[in-house]
């Protein structure tokens, strides 16, 4: 086993005898040790937890029971997602010390499974942001150059993997926030439609769009990690009960005959002519294997990121409201009024972004300005959904840059929050349409920055988007590159 082996790999060398779970559980624990303070990527390290899971697994394998899918493989889950016993802080003050008595349904599916949960991965607060600069404690570095941004918001899940340091990880994505780190850290990840994977457990933050999502270096991980993820839960009111498809099975199906939608506008008018030749690098490479392109138009896209940045902060404002300082984490100025201790609390365990969105969200949603801001909004996010099924009642997927940048240096965005959030053009349209999209590498840049896609798909057509990926993995991707290991 090194430090880039597969999740078969893994998991195989454990079934063969070659390896032992808890070997392996080692080795990336020692290799979080050494490496982790030059990445800041994790928030807690659950070295217990992740020896006794592995040692589990080692136990079912000594008794010859069978070994769950992902069996001995260690994985790193975002900070938002509950983890019983360890803390979960969403990487804010405000829930600093809280620790959640529940797993997340993610989290359950990943243990029944045999994955070994090494820790939490930073974030930006919330998951609001893009650059995880957001973080309570400490930017993410990214593993290709340390001054620059690994993305946000799930940035410490995806540094974490394309540093090698764990074969894959959980991320959360609400307007891109699994796919545009997967971008700047040139790694897969995949957000899955609306109501495939289950929320319950996922901390809240614009719950019409939160979506939990998969981050690997290889488009089969990602897949073997939503087939253990997908699937109809109770607990969540909008959890699909449609069955799972076979994400594997379509990985190497190739793209012969395959119709690609390409969104030649806005790829022809790209600023960053890097990023425009790589995602028209990936359509050649698709057209070479079989597929054919076609032109589309989403005309409504245009108004995303400020439909996103209403409807995402409104209902943020109303899911933040429990943080109280009652019921969970910190609790300040508790000797005045009750109010006084609400304000006294949020004030202080609350960073900038999240209050910012905050009043954003409540702005729009106060009497008077409701119809005027969220309910229009509401209605121009159907007409993004309808130009949609428009251009994929052409063609299979939709093919756009995953971010109209690679990584950008950390501080070069902080002070402009709108600067920052057109970060999200691309990947925000289809999570307003509550479509799945997947980004995956396509490239480095001349001084070796990684470049990446997006594809997007009709509604639970995942599968689409694995055989598409695996295609431009093959052809255009990354898959013997990596960051230098420091
Ligand atoms: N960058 C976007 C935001 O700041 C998306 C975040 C996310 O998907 N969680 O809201």
């Amino acid at each position: 086993m090194d430090r880039f082996s597969t999740f078969a790999e893994i998991r195989d060398g454990i079934d063969r005898g070659e390896t032992s779970a808890v070997a392996v559980a080692e080795a990336v624990l020692d290799r979080i040790a050494a490496e982790d303070a030059s990445l800041n990527a994790f928030l807690h390290v659950d070295r217990e937890g992740a020896l006794a899971a592995a040692a589990q697994v080692d136990r079912q394998k000594a008794a010859g029971q069978p070994l769950g899918p992902l069996a001995g493989v260690p994985v790193a889950v975002k900070d938002n997602l509950c983890t019983r016993g360890v803390p979960t802080t969403c990487a804010s003050k405000i829930l600093e010390g809280y620790v959640p008595p529940y797993d997340a349904h993610v989290v359950e599916r990943l243990r029944a499974a045999g994955a070994v949960i090494v820790g939490k991965s930073n974030m930006d607060e919330f998951a609001m942001g893009s650059s995880n600069e957001n973080s309570a404690f400490g930017p993410v570095r990214n593993p290709w150059d340390r001054d620059r941004a690994p993305g946000g918001s799930s940035g410490g899940s995806a540094a974490v993997v394309a540093a090698g340091l764990v074969p894959g990880s959980l991320g959360s994505d609400t307007g891109g926030s699994v796919r545009q780190p997967a971008a700047f850290c040139g790694i897969t990840a995949i957000k899955p439609t609306y109501g495939r994977i289950s929320r319950y457990g996922l901390v809240a933050f614009a719950s019409s769009l939160d979506q939990v999502g998969p981050f690997a270096r290889t488009v089969e991980d990602t897949a073997r990690l939503l087939t253990v993820l997908a699937g109809h839960d109770p607990r969540d009111a909008t959890s699909a009960e449609r069955p799972v498809d076979d994400y594997l099975g379509a990985v190497s199906r190739g793209v012969a005959g395959l119709r690609i939608g390409v969104l030649r506008d806005a790829i022809e008018s790209l600023p960053d002519p890097e990023v425009k030749a790589s995602t028209l690098a990936a359509a050649a490479a698709l057209e070479k294997a079989g597929a054919s392109l076609v032109d589309v138009s989403l005309p409504s896209v245009s108004h995303a990121v400020s439909v996103y940045y209403l409807v995402a902060t409104a209902e943020a404002s109303s899911n933040l409201a429990r943080f109280d300082g009652v019921r969970y984490g910190v609790r300040k100025g508790g000797g005045g009024s009750l109010v006084d201790m609400y304000g006294t609390t949020r004030a202080a365990g609350f960073g900038p972004e999240v209050k910012r969105r905050i009043l954003l969200g409540t702005y729009a949603l106060s009497a008077g300005y409701y119809d005027a801001f969220y309910l229009k909004a509401q209605r121009v996010r159907t007409l993004i959904r309808r130009d949609y099924d428009a251009a994929l009642a052409n063609c299979d997927v939709v093919l756009t840059p995953t971010a109209p940048t690679p990584a950008f240096k950390l501080g070069e965005k902080t002070s402009d929050p709108l600067e920052m959030y057109l970060a999200d053009v691309f990947t925000l349209p289809p999570s307003l349409a509550g479509l799945p999209a997947i980004a995956t590498p396509s490239g480095l840049t001349k001084s070796g920055l990684p470049l990446g896609v997006q594809l997007t798909a009709a509604p639970f057509a995942e599968s689409m988007l694995f055989r598409v990926a695996r295609v431009i993995e093959s052809t255009v991707g990354l898959l013997d590159r990596h960051p230098t290991i420091v």
